[in-house]
């Protein structure tokens, strides 16, 4: 492993193009790496004039002249798009376009989630929401009730807020730079490179988790990632490694001739970034996966310094790994049957918008403590014959395990909340318990007070209301498949 004492600043420095005292700098495992793999021709010309054009403190290292090297054949880029265009993925939906709203919806929605999953999301949002301006024109509700079930809601919350700034600062023409495309909410550097690379075609690279797990092994980088400098210094020899000029322009004559031969099929547009970046995004999906790397089947295993150690796990090194931690929420499911022609109903509240399940409607919370305590003692005085209290289960967040308790009470068909109900659901949030709930922000769970209209099909206070078509609400996924699971 290239380990180091001191940060990635030897390669900053390089960056900069003033190593003027790099020999006194000791060489990180950006600058070894860079080293390593400029000697067997894998880093573009850029990447070595960025270390001091062939020469300084990588060309120390390597004793020559850095530039002769970088013709080699054996690059990564030309492995990578040949390797791509053979056994990578090519059926995916959001690949059939080079439209910046299907990428970057396509790019979201992958976050966190896995390809199956998203398939079937993906081709819904789009029926529903076919442009950009479509979705900026809706309303949050009707956005984050067709993303139940992918978790992660603040991405749908920011997804939102994106479309509206592209329609109302950018006449409803996505920006075509990563820099610019960052700046929207809710794209992050990695997602701003993809869409800039797969609709402009412009020489940025991805780096989302799986291609900093591939280009550690690749570069046997080992500087610890849990630091931003080692990141942004692995990311800066990500870039040395994209495709050159001339490799673009070759591939893309390539493509055309293929083409070409093809009765009434058109040019692929940025045919080069295209395949590069599905590259990265395939070799990290389908072959250097974090547990079980197939070194045998990579395209690129004659210049992985990882596998040539024999020890592909030992990268990325990462020191500081996140605590899970676990809470206990209690849940009220408060039903109304169907009688006649009125629909049976359940009372949902909208939670706030920081936090846990931010903006979307849920069964009324309750805080292990004082909440729970309160919830225990209103439902010991109903009769017993209505509640129910449900065995717990656990649903997993990122950093969390929450263990959902339902506590389901059946009221009479078109009944009014019994007045110990309301003073539950107002005395909760008198007392601010939700805060233990809610996380950082801190904001309450609670109903609210007074009366009024509810939102969607149903009618209630505050916040909260019955709901009789309450599959069309923007629900958490544990308590839809709550919810679906009753035989009613
Ligand atoms: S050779 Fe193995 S460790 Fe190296 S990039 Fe390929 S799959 Fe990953």
């Amino acid at each position: 492993m290239l380990k180091h004492g001191a940060t990635g600043l030897a390669l900053e420095g390089a960056a900069k193009g003033a190593p003027k005292d790099a020999a006194n700098v000791r060489p990180c495992a950006a600058t070894k790496a860079v080293a390593v793999l400029a000697h067997e021709g894998a880093l573009s010309a850029d990447l070595l004039r960025v270390h001091g054009e062939g020469k300084g403190l990588v060309g120390d290292l390597l004793g020559g002249d850095l530039s002769e090297t970088a013709a080699k054949p054996l690059d990564f880029a030309s492995l990578l798009i040949d390797w791509q265009l053979v056994h990578g993925r090519h059926h995916l939906p959001w690949q059939q376009t080079r439209e910046p709203y299907r990428v970057w919806l396509s790019e979201i929605m992958l976050q966190q989630t896995q390809v199956s999953t998203v398939v079937a999301y993906y081709e819904r949002f789009l029926q529903q929401f076919p442009d950009v301006l479509a979705l900026a024109n809706a309303q949050q509700d009707a956005v984050l009730a067709l993303w139940s079930g992918l978790g992660y809601y603040s991405r749908a919350r920011n997804l939102h807020r994106c479309a509206q700034v592209v329609r109302d600062v950018y006449g409803g023409v996505f920006p075509s730079t990563a820099a610019t495309l960052q700046t929207l909410p809710g794209i992050g550097p990695s997602t701003a490179a993809a869409v800039a690379a797969f609709c402009f075609g412009q020489r940025v690279s991805i780096f989302d988790a799986n291609v900093q797990r591939v280009l550690a092994r690749l570069l046997a980088y080992g500087d610890d990632l849990s630091r931003q400098a080692h990141v942004r210094a692995l990311w800066q020899l990500a870039a040395g490694l994209l495709p050159l000029q001339e490799q673009r322009e070759k591939q893309e004559d390539k493509q055309e001739e293929t083409q070409g031969e093809q009765q009434g099929t058109h040019k692929e547009k940025h045919a080069c970034m295209v395949a590069y970046t599905q590259g990265l995004m395939d070799l990290g999906a389908t072959v250097c996966m974090p547990r079980n790397p197939l070194c045998g089947q990579c395209p690129v295993r004659a210049l992985c310094r990882a596998c040539a150690q024999g020890a592909p796990l030992a990268y990325p090194v990462k020191s500081s790994k996140l605590k899970r931690t676990a809470e206990n929420w209690w849940l009220l499911a408060l039903h109304r049957p169907a009688s006649g022609h009125v629909s049976g109903d359940f009372w949902f509240e909208k939670r706030p918008q920081t936090g846990i399940w931010a903006g979307l409607y849920c069964l009324p919370v309750f805080a292990a403590g004082a909440d729970e305590a309160r919830l225990r003692t209103a439902i010991g005085n109903l009769p017993e014959r209505v509640c129910t209290w449900h065995a717990p289960f656990k649903h997993v967040l990122t950093h969390k395990d929450l263990y959902l308790h339902v506590v389901s009470v059946q009221l009479a068909a078109g009944a009014d909340l019994p007045a110990a109900l309301v003073a539950l659901l107002d005395d909760r949030a008198g007392t601010g318990a939700g805060a233990g709930i809610t996380g950082a922000a801190g904001a309450g769970i609670g109903t609210g007070t007074g009366t009024g209209t509810g939102t969607g099909t149903g009618t209630g206070t505050g916040t909260g209301a019955w709901h009789s078509q309450w599959q069309q609400l923007g629900l958490p996924a544990p308590v839809r498949k709550w919810l679906d699971g009753l035989k009613m």
